[in-house]
């Protein structure tokens, strides 16, 4: 994607997924992977009101070269890039549902939720917890680094969902499939339920 193109893209999906409550106040993040570095949406700034002019155009080294400081998590993306060479795109929520389960004392840290539909094991796979630091702490960016070789989306406890694709579209998507299968997962909780089974999983991937 060139980088006018990338710059849009941004904007638009960001307007999107904040118009639908996906994300609230200056919460949220998103990059793409352009010639010659990284766009990324700056720091304090609400996704629904995103200025293509001033995103964050960091180089490959990650130095801001051009645009408005970028988000103070832009080492989440950083890691997940640096880790994964097939990257495109990084998105971070403060999604609701996804949220509320990161903060659930019995769940699987190693995978947090069950596989509710294929389209959620297709697009998501294994979801790690990872533990909680606080806002700002470099020690989150190295765990998270210890999951992003296996795993395209990672669960920040207490915190939110992150979330790297190929392109923008496959990480939204793949964002967005995570927040429904959140919610699906505290609609049914205390609910005798049939997940899909372990063949089943296996088929999918
Ligand atoms: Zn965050």
């Amino acid at each position: 994607m060139n980088e006018t193109k990338a710059r849009e893209a941004i904007c638009a999906i960001g307007a999107s997924i904040f118009n639908r409550g996906l994300t609230a106040g200056s919460s949220g993040n998103i990059s793409v992977r352009v010639e010659g570095g990284w766009l990324m949406t700056p720091t304090n700034a609400s996704l629904g009101r995103l200025d293509p002019a001033r995103l964050a155009k960091l180089d490959d080294s990650g130095r801001l070269i051009a645009g408005d400081p970028p988000t103070k998590e832009s080492f989440l993306h950083r890691v997940m890039y640096e880790e994964r060479s097939d990257t495109g795109a990084v998105v971070h929520l403060h999604s609701t549902h996804s949220v509320a389960v990161s903060c659930l004392a019995e769940v699987d840290p190693a995978d947090v939720l069950p596989p509710i539909t294929a389209y959620y094991v297709m697009r998501v796979g294994g979801l790690p917890l990872v533990p909680y630091y606080r806002p700002g702490d470099i020690a989150l960016a190295e765990a998270v680094r210890g999951f992003a070789g296996r795993h395209h989306a990672v669960l920040l406890a207490n915190h939110g969902p992150v979330v790297a694709g190929a392109n923008l579209d496959a990480a939204v998507n793949a964002i967005e499939e995570l927040e429904e299968t959140a919610r699906l997962y505290l609609m049914l909780r205390g609910a005798k339920t049939r997940f899909l089974t372990p063949a089943q999983v296996k088929e999918l991937l």
